[in-house]
């Protein structure tokens, strides 16, 4: 086989053309030798000039031919995604976390530290995936009890290990939604539901469309199924949530808004933007 490259400057210049030549996101190859060379960015700067070393040479060409050719996420070859500043283990039966969601997180972790209290408040997540909303919770906020459902019994598998490599304490239970949890008082209820509606699959990416579960992601209803169905389910539920906090799409804000007016017409409901203006939360708060 040809000389690719030699030193880890070269290796990253040859992934980078050869993930723009497959029409792929070029910052890949920074992740992919970040990964393979357990190094962090700065290090693939200061080294640059270093040998690619050889034992690693074999493995990381198949990774950045495999993404180039199918789109695989790269969290997928690598085999954790990063969340809230800590690594999830990640895999094909769960969604690979996002950046959006954890801008949820930190709207729940802002008015939790807002409210001095010394009582205990519970906390459920609705379709817990990897555990990352509910992990995260139960290790940043104080005094909470945090629970996490999930219908696939594969994403439970995987979001218990994770809770127990970080030792985060979270009940999980199997279920739709709220319902294994329903006899249960929550202060807080957060999701972030599948919400793409069957016709936008085809505007999805490869990486998306093609490896995140389907499960995850798609829901009857423009999207907006599973939003209903929570809402729904709240209203019969022993909870009177404090607060229930959702990932929406962009633009389903309203729908969303309209949903809540109609089956839980005791709340505030406010739709916040994400770090790139685009309306991605709604915050429902309980009127008194
Ligand atoms: N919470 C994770 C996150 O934010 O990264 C995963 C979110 S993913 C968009 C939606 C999750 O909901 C998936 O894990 C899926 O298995 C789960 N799910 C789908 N339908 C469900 C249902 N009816 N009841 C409970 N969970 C469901
Ligand atoms: N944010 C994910 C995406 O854009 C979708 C997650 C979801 O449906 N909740 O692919």
């Amino acid at each position: 086989m040809e000389t690719l490259f030699t030193t880890i400057e070269e290796a990253r210049r040859w992934a980078s053309l050869f993930l723009k030549k497959h029409h792929r996101e070029e910052r890949v190859a920074d992740w992919l030798l970040e990964h393979h060379l357990d190094m962090n960015y700065t290090g693939l700067l200061v080294y640059g000039r270093d040998p690619f070393p050889e034992d690693k040479r074999k493995l990381f060409i198949k990774d950045v031919e495999q993404h180039a050719e199918t789109g695989i996420p790269v969290q997928h070859l690598t085999g954790w995604a990063e969340f809230y500043g800590r690594r999830f283990t990640v895999n094909a039966d769960v969604l690979v976390p996002r950046p959006e969601t954890e801008e949820l997180v930190e709207g729940v972790l802002q008015l939790l530290n807002h409210t001095s209290r010394s009582n205990l408040l519970n906390i459920v997540d609705l379709g817990t995936g990897s555990g990352a909303i509910a992990c995260t919770l139960a290790i940043e906020a104080e005094n909470v009890e945090v629970h996490a459902t999930d219908i696939s019994a594969e994403a439970l598998r995987l979001a218990g290990q994770n809770a127990e490599n970080l030792g985060a304490e979270v009940i999980f239970h199997q279920g739709d939604f709220l319902s294994p949890v329903a006899s249960l008082e929550f202060d807080i209820i957060v999701s972030n539901p599948p919400y793409i509606s069957y016709a936008e699959q085809e505007e999805l990416s490869e990486t998306v469309s093609q490896f995140d579960p389907h499960l995850a992601l798609f829901a009857e209803d423009e999207g907006l199924a599973a939003y209903r169905t929570i809402a729904r389910q709240i209203k019969q539920s022993a909870s009177s949530p404090k607060l229930i906090a959702f990932e929406i799409g962009h633009q389903q804000g309203e729908a969303v808004r309209a949903i809540m007016e109609e089956e839980l017409p005791v709340y505030h409901i406010e739709i916040r933007a994400d770090i790139n203006g685009k309306p991605r939360m709604i915050f429902a708060i309980a009127e008194n």
